[in-house]
């Protein structure tokens, strides 16, 4: 049945999966597989590559994306932080994550380790790993350091699973994430070198999709959604070119990124759903496998507000990608009360001002229903770049 869709009929489809908050792709797995584990991977990028690894399914955890009441979560977790904190617990807590037998979270921000802690004290049944990433980049001991936090993953999984994880089997979990990173860039190819072809709302929901799926299934649908992109019959606007920056935890509401692009943008760049294309190359196949991821985090990241960097800044990585997206101005689009992202902001904007690249910035929160001061603002922004740059 698969094989008979459109592009636009999948599209449809996949949406209504995504927008589905009890799970149903993962309780399906569960059924099926009622002896194995599902995790819980809570952004920006989380080690997916070791659930596989153990024969469990790695499941993103992105918030309820504004499709329930925050009624419980409340009174367990402050109101003002952000909204992907919050509904994150309420899915907890009103027992639509009951299939998840444990939970990663990492050292992104404060917001994240305190809900590592809340998710301890209120189920206590699952596993809760809180990831702590290196910080000095440059330390020659850093790879060290994080292999062993890796190490510590593996081993509480073995337990977990009763199976003991061989390199074998990460070798093989690494090489398979590869391809799907590499299927992911491809897309990300697409909406850069032909916009039209693939809007960031369609590219989305197929990313988004791969969060809920087995790496392998997700896969091998983008093998072959991707022939069906470039045969479509799409003609190219003269839209400005323009990057996201600040959605890499708490994602957008998708109609946010549609009226961005119907007020006249292509985005050709962003950084949502991060994960999917966290490394800039293949992760090694190598003789020890920890090692390795740990390597590539360290030297082979992409640039994140929530990621320390070595020898390159944020700041001029961020300045090489507009370069090379040929982005025409830049979309801070941030969640509302998330610090690392509104920190970075006051450094990157002040780059663009020194470059004289236009911007603009807006926040969003996940129940956010009206979009029009956002469209008029982008129109605005839209007119500005094409006539006065
Ligand atoms: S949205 Fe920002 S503040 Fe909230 S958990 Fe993510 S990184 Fe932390």
């Amino acid at each position: 049945m698969e094989k008979q869709m459109t592009f636009e009929e999948k599209i449809e489809h996949y949406r209504t999966i995504i927008d589905d908050v009890s799970y149903p792709t993962v309780n399906k797995w569960k059924e099926e597989h009622p002896n194995k584990k599902v995790v819980g991977m809570f952004p920006v990028y989380t080690p997916y590559e070791l659930p596989h690894a153990a024969g469990m399914l790695p499941v993103g955890v992105f918030g309820a994306g504004g499709k329930i009441e925050i009624d419980h979560a409340d009174s367990r977790i402050q109101s003002f932080v952000c909204s992907i904190a919050r509904s994150t617990l309420e899915l907890g807590l009103t027992e639509r994550l009951k299939n998840f037998d444990a939970l990663y979270f990492t050292s992104i921000c404060d917001v994240a380790r305190n809900l590592s802690g809340i998710w301890q004290t209120n189920f206590p049944q699952q596993l809760v790993e809180y990831i702590h990433f290196p910080q000095n980049m440059n330390n020659s001991s850093a790879p060290k350091h994080y292999r062993a936090e890796l190490q510590k993953l593996v081993s509480n999984l073995e337990q977990l699973s009763g199976k003991k994880i061989t390199n074998e089997d990460l070798l093989n979990s690494i090489k398979t994430f590869n391809r799907n990173r590499e299927l992911c860039l491809q897309l990300y190819h697409i909406k850069s070198t032909t916009p039209h072809l693939l809007s960031t709302f369609e590219a989305y929901i197929v990313l988004r999709l791969g969060t809920l799926l087995p790496v392998e299934e997700h896969s091998q649908l983008l093998e072959g959604i991707i022939p069906q992109i470039h045969q479509r019959k799409r003609t190219a606007r003269d839209f400005v070119r323009v990057m996201i920056e600040g959605s890499f935890c708490e994602q957008p509401p998708l109609e946010l990124m549609q009226v961005i692009e119907d007020a006249g943008c292509y985005i050709v760049d962003d950084d949502l759903l991060l994960h999917s294309r966290w490394f800039n190359e293949a992760v090694p196949l190598n003789g020890d496998p920890l090692l390795s991821l740990a390597e590539s985090y360290i030297n082979r990241s992409r640039y994140s507000s929530v990621r320390h960097y070595g020898n390159k800044s944020r700041k001029e990585q961020f300045l090489e990608k507009i370069k090379s997206g040929k982005v025409d101005g830049v979309l801070f689009c941030a969640p509302k009360f998330c610090e690392p992202a509104l920190l970075d902001y006051v450094v990157l904007k002040d780059e663009l001002e020194k470059h004289n690249i236009s911007y603009m910035t807006f926040e969003y929160e996940e129940k956010m229903g009206v979009f029009e001061s956002i469209r008029m603002q982008v129109e605005t922004f839209v007119e500005s770049v094409l006539f006065f740059s």
